[in-house]
C-alpha cells in the first residue's frame, strides 16, 4: 500500500474528516469532483445510502472542480438538455439554504451574444425552444445589450459587431471552492467517507458484475461503483473492455488583477471565442475554446490566450490596460455529441458519469440528483434515460454543440 500523495490542507480537514477506507462500502464513488461530491451528498439524503466512500486520487475537488469559470445556465437546445440543466438551477436556488453555506451564487444574468446572422437564427431558435420548456429567456437588442451591460462594445466598429444576445435572468454564477466544501461538510456530517490521495487502477469482478475497486491503498469491495473521473473515466473502463467516446482536451481561464465593479453580468461569445464575468473579489475570469490537441496536461497553448484576449479587449475595450495575472486549465471530456454520459454500463453494479465538456459545472446538483438515482436503483432516472452510452451506437444522439458554449 503506497501512502497518500497529497496531504490535506488543514482548513479542509476541519470540514470534513479525513478517515482510512474500511475494506468495502455499499457504493464506492471515483472522484472527488462537483459532481462525485453531489452524487454523494444525494445518495445519502435522497435515498438514505449512508455507507459510501468517495475516493480521489488527488485532493477534493481539485481537479475540474477548482478550475471552471463558475457560470450557471439552463438555456441549451433540446428537450432533454432543458430539462437536465434547469433541474439542476431549480437546485442551485435552494442548496445555499440546505447546506447552510453561502457559496455566493449570484443570478446576474448571462449575455449570449450573436455575431451573424446565422448566429442570430439559431440563438432565436433556442430561445424560443427555451420559452417551450419553461427555461426563462429573452432576445435582447444591441440597444437593450447597452443598457444591461454598459462596458460592452455594441458599436458597428469591430470585427464582428454584436446583432443581438440571449438573455438568461436566472443564469449567473457561483463560487465553486464553496459549493465542494458545503457538499462535503454535509455529506460527511451523513457518514460518507472522503478518501483523498487513492487512485482507483481497476476494478475486482465476478463475471458481468463489478464487485470493488483496485486502488494504490489496496482492493476496496463496493455494492455498487459509481466513475465520476471526469476524462480518466474511459481509462477505467478501458480495464474491463468498456470503450468510451471520450476525448480529453485543455481548457484555459485566465483572471485579472482586482478592479472595482464594472461588469455587471455574464458574456458569452461563441463566435469570437470569449466570455468573461467578474468575481465577487473583483477579478475578471475569462475563457476560450479549447485547445484543439488531446492531453491531459494542464496547460494550454499561448496561441488560444492571445486569441481570447484580442477577442476581449475588442468587446469590452475598457479592459485593454488590465493586467492577467494568472492562467490556468484543466482536462475536458468530450464526446461526440458534446452531451454527457450519464448511466449503467454493460458491468451490473457498475455506472458511468463523464463526458461534461467545458461545462458540466452548472450542472453539479443536477446530475448528483440523477446519478443518485441511477446508482441506488439501478435504473436511469427520467431525466438522464436519453444520455446512456448505447446513443452512440443507436445514434440517439444529444446535438448541443450550438448551446454547449465555448467551441468544442
Ligand atoms: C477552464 C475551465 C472552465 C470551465 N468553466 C465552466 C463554467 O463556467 N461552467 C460550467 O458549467 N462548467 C465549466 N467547466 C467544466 C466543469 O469544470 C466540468 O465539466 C466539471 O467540473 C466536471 O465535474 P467532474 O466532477 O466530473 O470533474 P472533476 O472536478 O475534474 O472531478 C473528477 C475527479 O476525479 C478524480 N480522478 C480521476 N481519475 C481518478 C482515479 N483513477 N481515481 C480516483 N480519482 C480520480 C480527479 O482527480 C478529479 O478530482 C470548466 C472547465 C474548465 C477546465
Amino acid at each position: 500500500m503506497g501512502a497518500p500523495r497529497h496531504v490535506p490542507p488543514d482548513p479542509s480537514a476541519r470540514l470534513w474528516r479525513n478517515p482510512e477506507p474500511k475494506r468495502g462500502y455499499d457504493v464506492v464513488i471515483v472522484g472527488a469532483g462537483g459532481h462525485g461530491l453531489a452524487t454523494a451528498y444525494y445518495l445519502a439524503r435522497n435515498h438514505g445510502i449512508r455507507d459510501i466512500a468517495v475516493l480521489e486520487r488527488g485532493w477534493l475537488a481539485g481537479g475540474n472542480m477548482a478550475r471552471n469559470t463558475m457560470i450557471i445556465r439552463s438555456n441549451y437546445l433540446l428537450d432533454e438538455s432543458a430539462a437536465l440543466y434547469n433541474h439542476a438551477l431549480n437546485l442551485w436556488e435552494q442548496l445555499p439554504a440546505e447546506l447552510d453555506h453561502d457559496f455566493l451564487l449570484s443570478q446576474r444574468g448571462v449575455l449570449n451574444l450573436a455575431h451573424t446572422e446565422q448566429e442570430v437564427r439559431d440563438a432565436r431558435r433556442r430561445s424560443f425552444a427555451n420559452e417551450l420548456n419553461g427555461v426563462d429567456t429573452e432576445w435582447v437588442t444591441p440597444e437593450e445589450i447597452a443598457e444591461i451591460c454598459p462596458i460592452l462594445n455594441t458599436s458597428d466598429e469591430v470585427r464582428y459587431p454584436v446583432l443581438g444576445a440571449t438573455l438568461q435572468r436566472r443564469a449567473g454564477i457561483a463560487k465553486h471552492d464553496h459549493v465542494a466544501w458545503a457538499l462535503a461538510r454535509k455529506s460527511d456530517e451523513m457518514g460518507v467517507d472522503f478518501i483523498q490521495g487513492c487512485e482507483v487502477t481497476g476494478f475486482t469482478t465476478d463475471g458481468d458484475r463489478v464487485t470493488g475497486v483496485q486502488t494504490d491503498l489496496g482492493p476496496i469491495a463496493a455494492g455498487r461503483v459509481g466513475l465520476a473521473a471526469a476524462g480518466r473515466t474511459s481509462l477505467l473502463t478501458d480495464t474491463l473492455g468498456i470503450r468510451l467516446p471520450l476525448q480529453s482536451h485543455p481548457l484555459q481561464a485566465l483572471a485579472s488583477e482586482l478592479l472595482e465593479p464594472v461588469h455587471p453580468c455574464v458574456v458569452m461569445s461563441n463566435h469570437v471565442h470569449v466570455y468573461c464575468s467578474q468575481a465577487h473579489k473583483g477579478e475578471l475570469v475569462l475563457g476560450a475554446g479549447i485547445d484543439p490537441y488531446n492531453g491531459y496536461s494542464r496547460r494550454g497553448s499561448i496561441r488560444t490566450i492571445e486569441n481570447q484576449l484580442a477577442a476581449a479587449v475588442e468587446l469590452f475595450p475598457i479592459f485593454a490596460r488590465a493586467h492577467m495575472i494568472r492562467t490556468w486549465a484543466g482536462t475536458v471530456d468530450v464526446t461526440p455529441d458534446a452531451s454527457p454520459i450519464i448511466g449503467p454500463t454493460p458491468y451490473e453494479n457498475l455506472f458511468v458519469n463523464c463526458g461534461w465538456g467545458t461545462g458540466g459545472f452548472k450542472a453539479t446538483p443536477g446530475v448528483g440528483w440523477v446519478f443518485a438515482h441511477t446508482i441506488a436503483t439501478g435504473e436511469p432516472h427520467p431525466i438522464n434515460a436519453p444520455y446512456g452510452m448505447e446513443r452512440f451506437t443507436t445514434g440517439a444522439l444529444i446535438d448541443e454543440h450550438g448551446a454547449a458554449a465555448v467551441a468544442h
